[in-house]
């Protein structure tokens, strides 16, 4: 293999790039067209133009004031990406992808996706971009998620149904993959979080570091200090690392990352992969993954669909063994019970995924300092997670 590429895309020992021979020519074109455009003010230009008068950036900073008087501690900030179009940050990445593999020259993209949003917000991109659009989805997946495959075909894009294996997004991976390697020369694969081989961890948080610049600058209007705490949810982790991207050098700036504990980390039953993985090789990556002994997937759980990923972007490993970012975790119930205290209180139905993060920073300003500020991104709204929720309280009871 010559060596041509601009960086390893190594993060400490994780990241780098674990891909089949035939991958290669693809994956230098994709990660020199990053380096190209990356300082080129005409395509930033054109994102901005997007994310701006397309997608509503940039999405308010909302001092949560009553979340805040009825903790009686710490002020809680929240970054409202569930306020983007699409409903969620994903779109920050689709738009920042679509846009590169038209400047690229590639005609088609190609994505695979689970429970169906990562589908959708690159449906939401090829549509405005005129880019034709394949999803591969799990036939599992259809069958769980049917309005957003009806999504996905009300915005012109074609539903690749997956029906080998599990038929979940593992084998929607491999079906990409095996795609994207026939079609490499008029194809870009869009990947929807910091995950896979090297550049993609690295362009994706690049795209979504729009998040933590705006965080940074919109703090200001409330407070002459920066963030005491910023919290995010990780799943894959593009949300969290957009929003402390940033703020890395800030070594005051305490960063938190919540991962889903699902039924609790004994129970085997969660994704997190920081806080009980171990290290390994999946999707292209070095990274913590949950595996067993022999270094099969185990299997996940999380009441969100967004953060069942049993790997993890390698960026935040590094961050985890180097200790600049803390990884805690937070199970279902708690991410639920912030879910309905986010409605009641506050008048904003969140994505559980975000939930996850909301649980975290609420138990934070409880026994918090109260001149310090905890900013929370909101990574998307809640809508879609209606009939789980339901479902979930009508199951403890808690509602008829
Ligand atoms: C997809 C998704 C996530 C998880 O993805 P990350 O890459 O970890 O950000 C979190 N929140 C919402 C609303 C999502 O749609």
């Amino acid at each position: 293999m010559e060596t041509a590429f601009h960086d390893t895309g190594r993060f400490g020992k994780y990241g780098g790039m674990f891909i089949p021979e035939t991958l290669v020519p693809a994956i230098k074109e994709l990660e020199s067209a990053y380096y190209e455009y990356k300082n080129d003010p005409a395509f930033m230009e054109d994102l901005e133009y997007y994310l701006t008068k397309f997608a509503g950036r940039p999405t308010p900073l909302y001092f949560a004031k009553n979340l805040t008087e009825l903790l009686g501690g710490s002020s809680i900030y929240l970054k409202r990406e569930d306020l983007l179009h699409g409903g969620a940050h994903k779109t920050n990445n689709t738009l920042g992808q679509a846009l590169l593999a038209k400047r690229m020259g590639k005609k088609r993209v190609i994505a695979e996706t689970g429970a169906g949003q990562h589908g959708v917000g690159t449906a939401i991109a090829c549509s405005a971009l005129n880019l034709q659009c394949e999803i591969f989805m799990g036939a599992k997946d259809v069958e769980r998620q049917k309005s957003n495959v009806f999504r996905m075909k009300l915005l012109g894009a074609k539903v690749h149904e997956v029906r080998t294996g599990t038929r979940t997004l593992k084998d929607a991976i491999n079906e990409a993959l095996r795609d994207w390697i026939i079609n490499v020369r008029d194809t870009y694969y869009l990947i929807g979080s910091v995950v896979g081989p090297h550049p993609y961890p690295a362009l994706v948080r690049d795209f979504q570091s729009v998040i933590g610049n705006e965080i940074r600058s919109q703090i200001q209007e409330y407070s002459p200090r920066l963030p005491d705490v910023i919290v995010a949810c990780v799943g894959g982790g593009s949300n969290a690392i957009g929003s402390f991207y940033p703020f890395i050098g800030n070594k005051t700036i305490s960063l938190v990352g919540v991962e889903a504990g699902g039924r609790g980390l004994k129970s085997k039953q969660h994704c997190a992969s920081l806080l009980a993985g171990s290290e390994g090789i999946l999707h292209g990556m070095r990274t913590y993954i949950l595996q067993d002994d022999y270094g099969q997937i185990s299997r996940t759980h999380s009441i969100s669909a967004g953060m069942d990923y049993p790997g993890v972007g390698p960026e935040h490993a590094y961050l985890k063994d180097t200790k600049r970012v803390k990884y805690v975790e937070c199970v279902d119930r708690l991410a639920v019970d912030a879910f309905v205290k986010l409605c009641r209180v506050e008048g904003i139905i969140p994505a559980l995924e975000s939930s996850h993060a909301i649980a975290y920073a609420m138990k934070l300003a409880k026994h918090g300092n109260k001149n310090q500020n905890i900013v929370v991104t909101l990574s998307g709204r809640g809508d879609k997670d209606l009939g789980i929720v339901l479902r979930y309280l009508q199951k403890e009871r808690r509602i008829k």
